[in-house]
């Protein structure tokens, strides 16, 4: 059988610890016998990120501007502890917040949904995506404690110098005060990213806020994502046969609870901060999220949820058998070549990515899985596999299906 061709390189940042391990694994068993891979690589290993005082990790985010696709294995992001154990120079910034800094994008949270593992949820089928808007509000914040009684006001101040004030509260004791801010920039990138997403994966977008309550920060929310969508939107989104749709976030908790998922849920900073654990576990495993990071103007970086899975890469290191999920970082692959080939026309990878993708679910869906899911699986027939020989299942899996 010949190998799938490949046209414009796909951006490789390869990872840490456990991750690092399953990687390799995955290259060799799953990618490099189908596909005469074109990667261009970079090593954000900790080691190497040292070596480069991090410059890696940029030149990476800027490689994959220029691409417009990359894939990312999990990293460490360094602690006081981290310092000791790599002797590092500084303590680096998280890779992912330097690369998203760059890129300026949203990141998209979905699980993988297969039978055996059950939702909570018994009428969730397809997975939810989560899009959490990663600027401002609660998260860059000013805070005051009020000793007593006083007044407390907003004051905005212009370029000439001219004052808006609005009171917040004639405090008659102690209390607290909290004044937060958002970006119309940064809150149209966040909106273009999730119409974005929801085109390329052709699934609903639904966005909620308070705007009820806040009348002005809320809802200017609501009326730029619905200016945009309007503007630029509206035509792609009936022609691809999904829909927007706004609703306040107290309707859209209820809805979630009830629908049978299959849409993307866009949210506001802190609402996806909490929102987005409570659905990814409610989907079953943390070891099943994929995370994509899209950024206003396509570019888009796949990856899995969770990180370099320490605990693990210590028994390997051992000699231990480890018994690790590479579910979520086999999909962060598949991801990344599908986009590529549908950027390239590519037909063959696009199909390869779907391949791989059924050939892992079945694998599971036959049984085969890490200790992780044997735990939790509803499946009676259960054989609980090592790291390797879950690849190994699953490589078979694929080869019935070229
Ligand atoms: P973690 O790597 O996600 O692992 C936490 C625990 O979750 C593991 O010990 C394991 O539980 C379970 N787990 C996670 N992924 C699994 C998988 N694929 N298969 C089986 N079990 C899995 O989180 P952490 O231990 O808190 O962090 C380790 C390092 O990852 C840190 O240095 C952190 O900075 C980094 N990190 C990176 C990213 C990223 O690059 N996106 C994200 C988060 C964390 P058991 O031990 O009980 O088996
Ligand atoms: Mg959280």
């Amino acid at each position: 059988m010949e190998k799938i061709k490949m046209t414009t390189p796909l951006v490789e940042m390869d990872g840490d610890e456990m991750t690092r391990i399953l990687w390799k694994m995955i290259k060799d068993e799953l990618l490099c016998p189908f596909i005469d891979l074109k990667t261009e690589y970079y090593d954000l290993g900790l080691k190497h990120r040292d070596e480069t005082d991090d410059q890696v990790t940029v030149d990476s985010a800027l490689a994959t501007k220029k691409y417009g696709v990359a894939v990312k294995c999990a990293t460490i992001t360094p602690n006081a502890a981290r310092m000791d154990e790599y002797n590092l120079k500084s303590m680096y910034k998280s890779p992912n917040g330097t690369i998203r800094a760059i890129l300026d994008g949203t990141v998209f949270r979905a699980p993988i949904v297969v039978k055996g593992i059950e939702p909570t949820v018994k009428t969730w089928k397809k997975p939810i995506t989560i899009a959490r808007h990663a600027y401002g509000d609660v998260y860059k914040a000013t805070e005051m404690r009020i000793p007593g009684a006083g007044k407390a006001e907003i004051v905005y101040t212009d370029e000439q110098g001219r004052e808006t004030r609005e009171l917040i509260h004639e405090f008659a004791g102690p209390g607290i005060v909290q004044g937060m801010h958002n970006l119309d920039e940064s809150i149209n990138a966040f909106a273009r990213s999730c119409f974005n997403y929801a085109l390329d994966t052709r699934q609903d977008l639904w966005f909620s806020t308070k705007d009820t309550i806040s009348k002005k920060y809320d809802h200017t929310f609501k009326d730029l994502f619905q200016d945009l969508y309007d503007a630029e939107y509206k035509e792609k989104f009936e022609e691809a046969g999904i829909e927007y749709f706004y609703t306040l976030i107290d309707d859209a908790v209820a809805r979630v609870i009830r629908s049978a998922g299959g849409y993307i849920w866009a949210c506001k900073n802190y609402d996806g901060d909490v929102m987005s654990d409570m659905i990814a576990t409610a989907f079953g495993s943390l070891a099943m999220m994929t995370s994509v990071l899209v950024a206003p103007d396509g570019t888009t970086e796949y990856e899995a949820a969770h990180g370099t899975v320490q605990r693990h890469y210590y028994k390997h290191l051992n000699g231990e058998e480890t018994s690790t999920n590479s579910v979520a970082t086999i999909f962060a692959w598949t991801g990344a070549l599908r986009k590529r080939g549908s950027l390239d026309g590519i037909d063959e990878l696009v199909e390869f990515a779907g391949k791989l993708e059924e050939a892992t679910i079945e694998t599971i869906e036959g049984g085969t899985m890490t200790k992780d899911l044997a735990l939790i699986t509803t499946l009676e027939q259960v054989n609980a596999v090592n790291s390797q020989d879950f690849i190994k299942a699953v490589r078979a899996k694929l080869e019935s299906k070229m």
